[in-house]
């Protein structure tokens, strides 16, 4: 492997020109969920365009029935190296309410807010213009020292992730030949703190599922009938009842099969990381565990699944009080899926367990709101070790391997459509307050960041 000094001293000279080039990016208003910006994020896209070109890719905006794709291709110097696919966002979300904020939203400006920690403020500063500027400013780096890339590199870069991402299946689809590389680095999560460095490589699977429960053909009087009459509610509340045992675990047939143990040396590390039930739970006015006993709260969120009944309804529920039998009773259930869980195998054990608990003379339906298999770098994978070393050689503390509760829909899509697994990297932190008014990224996360990509670049090529 090269010495990667020069482009890190590189890095760190060209700091103050990289902020004037995320500052030029920030002033521009690419708010993709109002039509009122569509020009603008026209505008944001040609910019990047030209910055691409600029530092030899061969880039071009890519027109969708929404706003344009960015799309970059640049050879790399090394043989064998991988061809790395890197994914952002040049949109952002909307800036009201305005007078929230401590100064315009579209004026970046860097603030000192603590003795020795400075902030870079302004709309998309963290989500996502910033954390995509970390790579372009690394590649710039690399460039300039070496004249060339240590790998092939190809950009995608969308402008409706904070409206939905309705163009993104249609276009991955139709430039997969185009699109498709050894994997894919998605810059836009957080770090455990800010010297902490996370690398996000499990995301839960999801399986939706409604059930109704009908019993008589009408409501029916609970003085008249009651005692005799089979009751929807008591039939569905005793389904959900018996999801779980009294020790946490999901009953249904088979359900683990494919949960594997987190191995031990990761529990380990996210062991010194400092979350408790109390913190975790207390921010909700909570203290107590739920689900599996004796395992921790980042475990339970990261690497456990879950049954939760998210909504049900039967019978009156208005004002005053009704004598009443409903006819019929729902609930709405959701699966959270690990590992190699099968979201189709899930629903059918849910649904065969339902079967077994309705009466001959009532009947149960379901009804499928979706479902996706849970998706996971191997803890071994060489990708996530190799960018993990990295990232520990540029911050305090070593990288820690995190999941994530829910789930990011790049990530799947990336899989599905381009066979690619994704690793996760992002230097945002949990009070950068995306989304909201004086939304900031912290000026050793930009700084950092285009060290980190230099680093994780050159490590992944070598
Ligand atoms: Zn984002």
């Amino acid at each position: 492997m090269a010495d990667i000094t020069p482009v890190l001293e590189r890095a760190d000279a060209n700091l103050p020109k990289s902020l004037d080039r995320l500052f030029d990016l920030v002033r521009i208003k690419s708010i993709s969920t109002d039509p009122a910006f569509k020009a603008e994020c026209h505008t944001a896209a040609e910019w990047l365009v030209a910055e691409l070109n600029a530092l030899g890719f061969t880039a071009s905006v890519r027109e969708t029935p929404g706003h344009p794709m960015v799309v970059a291709h640049h050879v790399g110097a090394r043989a064998n190296a991988p061809h790395v696919l890197f994914y952002g966002h040049y949109d952002v979300q909307p800036v009201d309410p305005l007078n929230l904020w401590d100064a315009p939203p579209f004026e970046p400006a860097i603030r000192e807010i603590e003795p020795g920690r400075k902030v870079i403020t302004g709309r998309g500063t963290s989500d996502d213009k910033g954390q995509l500027m970390t790579f372009l400013e690394a590649v710039r780096a690399y460039k300039e020292v070496n004249d060339a890339l240590p790998c092939r590199i190809t950009i995608l870069f969308e402008g409706e992730e904070e409206s939905g991402s309705p163009s993104l299946k249609p276009f991955l689809e139709a430039n997969a030949a185009e699109l498709k590389a050894d994997y894919a680095l998605v810059c836009d999560t957080s770090m455990w703190d800010s010297e902490t460095p996370a690398i996000s490589a499990g995301l839960r699977g999801l399986v939706g599922e409604e059930i109704v429960i009908k019993a008589a053909d009408r409501d029916l009087h609970s003085g008249y009938f009651g005692g005799a009459a089979a009751n929807p509610i008591h039939i569905l509340t005793d389904i959900l009842a018996g999801l779980h045992d009294e020790t946490g675990r999901i009953t249904l047939e088979n359900f683990y099969d494919g949960v594997e143990e987190t191995p031990a040396q990761i529990k380990a590390a996210w062991d010194t990381l400092g979350q408790t039930a109390e913190k975790f739970l207390g921010q909700v006015g909570l203290s107590i565990p739920s689900g599996e006993k004796g395992r921790s709260v980042l475990e339970l969120t990261w690497a456990r699944p879950t049954a939760e009944v998210n909504g049900i309804t039967g019978g009156y529920t208005g004002d005053g009080f009704k004598t009443v039998i409903a006819a019929q009773a729902s609930a709405k259930v959701s699966f959270r899926l690990v590992g190699k869980q099968d979201p189709a195998k899930i629903r059918e054990a849910f649904r065969a367990y339902a079967r077994s608990k309705v009466p001959a003379d009532c009947s149960v339906e379901f009804h499928p709101h979706g479902g996706s298999p849970a998706i996971h770098l191997p803890y071994d994978s060489s990708l996530l070790n190799t960018a993990k070393m990295a990232l520990s050689d540029e911050w305090p503390k070593p990288a820690v391997v995190i999941g994530m509760g829910g789930s990011i829909p790049i990530v799947g899509d990336f899989q599905r459509m381009l066979g690619i697994e994704s690793l996760l990297v992002g230097f945002g932190l949990s009070d950068d307050r995306i989304h909201s008014p004086n939304e900031k990224y912290e000026l050793a996360s930009f700084h950092k960041g285009i060290r980190s990509w230099i680093r994780i670049l050159d490590a992944l090529a070598a």
